[in-house]
């Protein structure tokens, strides 16, 4: 049984016969961070792959441990977030994309955990209020507080209890991941100490939004 992120139907599991066999072809199209064509047939509430072709592998993800459980992180969050039908489309394109640009090495995995975490946050209905001080207005100071069970942002002067203070540096970049055009997401850079803050912050935001223990993320933090 395999767990696709499809288009148009959210994600579902299916079962696949034959990919045992070593010339199966439905084998290296049905694998895990593979991006196919499927054939579904659907009885009852249970879909079965008849066909499937593969259009890519990203096979860049087994090159490093920290890539790979990245990528496999971002499978435990389309598996946790489950996106309904509508927002189907908009999380493939960002997982894909975010597979890409891992695995090709064109960013640092923090940077593209942080884009990828606050982005489903953002599709997914659980979009931070970071335009302003969500008590007084301010847009900028030294230094803002973000806080994580409602994400909302505030002043140094309006401070709020459970909140993490955020550099000028993350809060730009954050601004960026959640109101920009997809086609702009990615175009970013930010130097790697502040990409470590950010991926912190967007994880314990994602964290405590979805109340959800991500054994990848408990992984990756055994070994960074
Ligand atoms: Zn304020």
């Amino acid at each position: 049984m395999i767990t696709i992120i499809t288009r148009d139907l959210g994600v579902i599991t299916a079962f696949v016969r034959g990919v045992k066999s070593i010339k199966s072809k439905r084998g290296s199209a049905t694998s895990l961070l593979s991006f196919s064509n499927f054939s579904l047939e659907l009885k009852g509430d249970t879909y079965t792959v008849n066909e499937a072709s593969i259009n890519k592998v990203f096979f860049g993800a087994g090159s490093d441990i920290i890539t790979l459980t990245v990528a496999q992180y971002f499978c435990e969050l389309c598996n946790v977030f489950r996106p309904y039908e509508n927002e189907s489309e908009e999380f493939l394109r960002l997982v894909l994309n975010s597979l890409h640009f891992l695995t090709e090495n064109k960013r640092s995995p923090e940077l593209i955990k942080a884009i990828t975490e606050l982005r489903v946050a953002v599709i997914a209905g659980y979009a931070p209020n970071i335009v302003a001080c969500d008590a007084c207005g301010k847009f900028e100071d030294t230094v803002m507080y973000f806080k994580l069970d409602d994400g909302t942002l505030y002043c140094k002067d309006c401070y709020k209890e459970n909140c993490v203070s955020i550099t000028l540096t993350v809060l730009q970049a954050m601004r960026h991941i959640v109101y920009s055009k997809f086609e702009q997401l990615y175009s970013f850079e930010i130097p790697e100490t502040a990409a470590k803050e950010l991926s912190k912050l967007s994880e314990r935001y994602i964290t405590y939004q979805t109340e959800h223990k991500f054994t990848t993320l408990e992984f990756l933090r055994g070994i960074i």
